[in-house]
């Protein structure tokens, strides 16, 4: 191989480290929880996205056994080959089941991931038309961004929260196929998009609603039904993406939608159809995790983990914290500078407090921040600890 190949990429990533941008991994010896081991040392982590403390729950782990014993380890192919079992028939029907309120006529589809979830939903709305429109919430995940670059389509993004500047653009188009795209919950701000204002327009204009609900299923709505049950919406304009490795702790996503956009989508989504199944056994503990969810329990854990915001922004309240409007479980403290944002998280590291910098391009330049995630399995005391650590770290600096 030629030197100049290497080179050019060391180049770049000296670039990184320069910006402060370089990423690296950090290795969990222990299972997703609060109290975590990380690179061999014990830590009090606010990071995962594991928003009801299911993640690590000896009832799903028990049935993420039984799956595998059921269904073997692996798949084995592509849904439409032989790979779609009994376990995922069964998943999917009871998130159809758990949408039908609020998406008429709905079935759903599950997904290996998220990300491969939306390429799907990104192409296969738009590909019978080509001169279909994506409105795009300037906030949007990089999962759905990389949907819209994969699907040949024009894509029109407006500001984030902008109802009018949206309605201006849908009120322009000339399209017959508009898909307005947004996160509910935005993962890297925390607040909530204005989704009724945003279907009212979809309705008048004829447009579809996609709505990323990765953040908010499970957490949101008073059985866990996620935002739609929370904003109480239901329209037929509705396209629904929920996670399963957030709050129903596990892994993969699906998509609820009217039957035949669901068909349709097993007909198209290459990021369907050119994969291997994920395993059944997931498929199987995602039903446990599930009766966690809508039941008395996912209730209780609801409310703990909305109390725990209360605290933290109660904390926070008098100190000098850029802390972002946001309800839910999704706190970020923006701090500005790419450095800034490292020093702090490095000073907390420190004091035995895990708290991920974002950066850009993850977002804007300017405003790095440190993203708090809290969850259903934090103690007040917890949270108590973190606010602790912060003030001290501030007025170190006030001295510095
Ligand atoms: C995490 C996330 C995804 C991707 O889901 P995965 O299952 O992790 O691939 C999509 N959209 C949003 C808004 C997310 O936060």
């Amino acid at each position: 191989m030629t030197m100049e190949l290497l080179t050019r990429i060391q180049r770049e990533l000296n670039l990184l480290e320069q910006q402060g941008l370089r990423r690296i991994l950090r290795v969990a010896d222990t299972p997703c929880a609060p109290r975590v081991q990380v690179d061999g040392k014990p830590m009090l982590a606010f990071c995962s996205n594991d928003y009801l403390g299911l993640a690590a729950d000896a009832r799903i782990v028990q049935a993420l056994r039984e799956g595998a014993g059921i269904y073997g380890a692996g798949s084995g192919a592509s849904h439409l080959i032989s790979g779609h079992s009994r376990a995922h028939a069964l998943l999917e029907e009871r998130l159809a089941h758990m949408l039908e309120p609020f998406v008429p006529s709905a079935k759903a589809l599950y997904f290996s991931t998220g990300y491969m979830a939306n390429l799907a939903l990104m192409t296969a709305l738009t590909c019978m038309d080509p001169q279909a429109e994506i409105f795009s919430e300037a906030l949007n995940h990089a999962s759905l961004i990389d949907g819209m670059r994969l699907a040949r389509a024009a894509v029109k993004v407006y500001a984030h929260g902008d109802v009018a500047a949206l309605e201006q653009l849908l009120g322009a188009s000339k399209s017959a196929t508009k898909v307005v795209v947004t996160d509910s919950v935005f993962s890297m701000d925390g607040d909530l998009a204005p989704l009724r204002q945003l279907l009212a327009l979809c309705e008048k204009h004829g447009a579809w609603l996609v709505v990323d609900d990765a953040h908010g299923f499970g957490v949101l709505g008073r059985r866990g039904h996620g935002v739609l049950e929370h904003l109480d919406l239901r329209s037929d304009h509705l396209v629904y993406l929920g996670t399963l490795g957030k709050a129903a702790g596990v892994s993969g996503a699906f998509v609820a939608a009217h039957a035949d956009v669901v068909d349709w989508m097993v007909q198209k989504a290459r990021s369907y159809i050119y994969t291997t199944a994920s395993s059944p056994a997931l498929a199987h503990a995602l039903l446990t995790s599930l009766d966690i969810i809508v039941g008395e329990e996912g209730a209780q854990r609801r409310v703990r983990v909305g109390e725990l915001i209360q605290a933290m922004r109660a904390g926070l309240s008098g100190g000098n914290w850029n802390l972002l409007m946001s309800d839910t479980c999704i706190q970020p403290i923006v701090v500005g500078g790419n450095e800034a944002a490292l020093d702090m998280a490095a000073a907390l590291f420190r004091k035995g407090l895990w708290v991920p910098a974002i950066r850009p391009p993850t977002v804007p330049r300017g405003t790095a921040r440190l993203r708090v995630t809290l969850s259903a399995a934090h103690t007040v005391d917890d949270v108590r600890q973190l606010l602790e650590a912060l003030n001290a770290i501030q007025a170190e600096e006030d001295h510095a």
